[in-house]
């Protein structure tokens, strides 16, 4: 191959547009003819047919002769699959065979001739040069191998990777190099299968999860070790739905591996296998396998959470059985009341008629004790019974307009009394800002002013107790304040707890049961306030509470009662009939109802007080709820569906133990127009019965 004269291309082609027409046409046929030249001479030596290959340069020719004998081995380099190339010292390629032209990805034209250095990825060429130095390396015998792996860049500018091989070779005056390419892209993707193949292996091993993988036909083609134990054996090449059945959860219905492979995905489904009888809980996923947009089949993955099921059934199980003793508790409370207020109402009843009917100093005297303790009693009782509602979250709120001012002057008069025996001031202050009127619950919040005002006056040997009601911000602000014997300030914390009290010994200067704080802090939380106490050892206390109470119109509040004079009804010619199961307490409202003339039927069931009803024109009745053969709700029930007929309504009073709201709400709800609540009090029984539209006649 030859570059005659040697010129530079910029030269020639200033040389070129000197010449005419004819020189001109003249040098391209001379170009013409030794292109073909080279063309033929590139082919001889793919084909094995030169024996000599002369590369001239600026510096010169030089000579590589290729032996007659070589020619053999020159096929054989030709058809091998690796590539070869021999290289001069300066990595030129000299010679190269078509597989290595073949794994550039270019013709052998672009390789011969040039470096092979500039065909390696940038990152390997300073390893490609110094092996290609090492080897050429004088210390280094002929035929002495050297190899590393690499990348070739392609033509495409991707990259193959290869293993590159070389060692030194006689050109005769200079050394050059021997190459063999080795192409190492399939063995790599076949290590990369293989890894990523030990990869999934070593997931599957390790993952805690039961892992499925289905082909398309639903049959298990990989499992973890989680699933094989969780089936209790290799579910390998089994169909997936015979290794369950796995029922849904909260349907019971099978899950069938057909859904993932139909296209549907699952997370977090609950189901349930059973092994030997031993139930599971498991959370199921479950997913298509899509390659290219086809399902090939499907993963699965099964996660036990039978513990944490047994968990949460068990604390399920335990908040139950809390709920129940604790229904148990307010039920056994309220039945104990029941029992208790039953002969309670006979006896306070029974002291009031004697005292009414008694005129002897000394009976009264007696009598006198036996009411007051009496009333301890119940107050006790209805302490422990707020107590266990209040734990129990079982207070029902009103929420009803009401007239502040009332509400605490009533409470205060309770206290006249005894503040008086004391000679004990008692005060109120509420500030002009505050409402006249306002919602809330009246019964509750006196309850709190009664618990503190008694404590005060209980406490405090003389000086004044004072009420004061003030605004702050959204809510109101109540202060009771003494002058009383104050509080230990460690003992401030104690004393709203249930049977707290600053000293035992107390108990029997001052009594009480250490219950009335712990009910008032009941309360006032739930009416959404606060309560605190600030106190001095022999200065007195300050019990204050905040509450919520929004201001109302006087529009709201219910039209007043109408006086005694407004009667419609003659009092003595009121028909009434007392139907109460208790011989006693059937005796008792006899007396009590005597006092204004009534002189009552009584009966001692509800089918009896229908069957009276029936038959008679009366009034009220007043009706006890716990009745045999046909309770007080039931009669009345019964009374209310055939009074419609009659054209007449009767008044009916429900009589019962159970200070519950539900109750309230069941008798009115059943046609009751009042209710009340044993122990009787008379006051509470006539005004009841003055209610009656049928004593007062119809409010207009
Ligand atoms: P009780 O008064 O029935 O004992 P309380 O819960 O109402 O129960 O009160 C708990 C204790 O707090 C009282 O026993 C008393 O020691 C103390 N206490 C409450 N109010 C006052 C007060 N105004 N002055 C002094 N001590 C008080």
């Amino acid at each position: 191959m030859r570059n005659p004269g040697g010129k530079s291309k910029r030269k020639q082609v200033s040389d070129w547009m000197k010449m005419n027409n004819r020189e001109l046409l003249a040098e391209i046929e001379e170009l013409r003819i030794r292109l073909e030249e080279a063309e033929e001479a590139l082919s001889a030596i793919r084909s094995g047919e030169v024996d000599a290959l002369v590369v001239s340069s600026g510096e010169g020719e030089k000579i590589f002769t290729l032996e007659g004998a070589d020619q053999p081995y020159r096929v054989l380099v030709e058809t091998m699959s690796e590539g070869a190339a021999t290289l001069s010292a300066d990595s030129t390629v000299l010679y190269c065979n078509s597989r290595l032209a073949d794994l550039l990805g270019t013709s052998l034209d672009e390789i011969l001739g040039k470096p092979l250095l500039s065909r390696v990825a940038a990152a390997n060429a300073p390893v490609l040069a110094a092996l290609l130095e090492r080897s050429l390396d004088e210390s280094c015998r002929l035929g002495e191998s050297f190899r590393t792996e690499l990348a070739l860049l392609r033509e495409t500018g991707d990259s193959v990777p290869v293993l590159f091989s070389c060692c030194s070779l006689d050109l005769g005056e200079t050394r050059g190099i021997s190459v063999i390419v080795t192409d190492l892209s399939e063995q790599k993707r076949n290590e990369e299968i293989v890894a990523a193949g030990t990869l999934a292996s070593s997931i599957l091993e390790q993952a805690g999860e039961a892992i499925i993988v289905c082909d398309e036909t639903g049959r298990v083609i990989r499992a973890s070790r989680q699933a094989r134990e969780l089936f209790g054996a290799s579910p390998i090449l089994r169909p997936f739905d015979e290794l369950g059945p796995l029922q849904e959860f909260h349907t019971d219905l099978p899950f069938s591996i057909s859904a993932p492979l139909s296209g549907q995905s699952f997370q977090g489904l609950e189901v349930v296998f059973r092994r030997h009888d031993r139930p599971f809980h498991l959370l199921l996923n479950a997913r298509p396998l899509l390659i290219r947009r086809k399902i090939l089949g499907c993963v699965v993955t099964l996660i036990d959470i039978t513990d944490r099921q047994r968990g949460k059934e068990a604390l399920e199980e335990a908040k139950a059985a809390a709920e129940e003793a604790n229904r148990a508790k307010s039920e056994f409370l309220a039945n104990m009341s029941h029992e208790i207020r039953t002969p309670m109402t006979v006896f306070m009843a029974a002291i009031d008629h004697l005292l009414y009917l008694d005129d002897n100093p000394e009976r009264r005297h007696l009598l006198g004790m036996a009411d007051q303790s009496a009333r301890r009693l119940r107050g006790l009782i209805d302490d422990i019974l707020d107590v266990s509602r209040i734990e129990a979250r079982r207070v029902e709120l009103e929420d009803e307009p009401f007239e502040l001012r009332a509400c605490v002057r009533e409470m205060l008069q309770m206290f006249d009394i005894p503040s008086r025996e004391k000679d004990l001031r008692l005060e109120t202050e509420i500030a002009p800002d505050v409402p006249h009127i306002v919602l809330g619950d009246p019964k509750r919040l006196g309850q709190v002013l009664i618990n503190l005002v008694g404590n005060a006056v209980k406490f405090t040997p003389e000086g004044e107790v004072c009420v004061s009601v003030q605004p702050r911000g959204e809510l109101l602000e109540f202060a009771v304040s003494d002058t009383g014997i104050g509080i230990p300030e460690e003992k401030l914390e104690l004393i709203f707890q249930n049977f707290r009290q600053v000293d035992s010994s107390f108990t029997r200067r001052f009594g009480g049961t250490g219950l009335g704080l712990a009910i008032s802090k009941g309360l006032v939380e739930l009416m959404g306030g606060n309560i605190s106490v600030k106190s001095r050892e022999g200065e007195g206390s300050v019990f204050t509470f905040d509450i919520p109470l929004k201001r109302a119109d006087k529009k709201s509040l219910e039209p007043l009662e109408s006086s005694g004079e407004d009667f419609g009804k003659e009092l003595s010619s009121v028909r009434i009939l007392l139907a109460e199961d208790e011989p006693m307490i059937r005796e008792l409202v006899t007396t009590m109802l005597a006092r204004r003339g009534w002189h009552p039927e009584t009966v001692g069931t509800g089918r009896e007080a229908l069957e009276k009803w029936e038959e008679d024109d009366f009034d009220i009745i007043l009706m006890d709820l716990q009745m045999p053969l046909m309770n007080g709700i039931e009669a009345t029930l019964a009374i209310r569906s055939r009074e419609s007929k009659r054209g007449k309504r009767t008044c009916i009073i429900g009589l019962t133990a159970h200070a519950h709201r539900e109750i309230r709400e069941e008798c009115l709800a059943s046609g009751m127009d009042e209710v009340l609540t044993k122990p009787l009090q008379m006051d509470d029984l006539f005004t009841a019965i003055d209610g009656c539209d049928q004593v007062r006649g119809p409010s207009s």
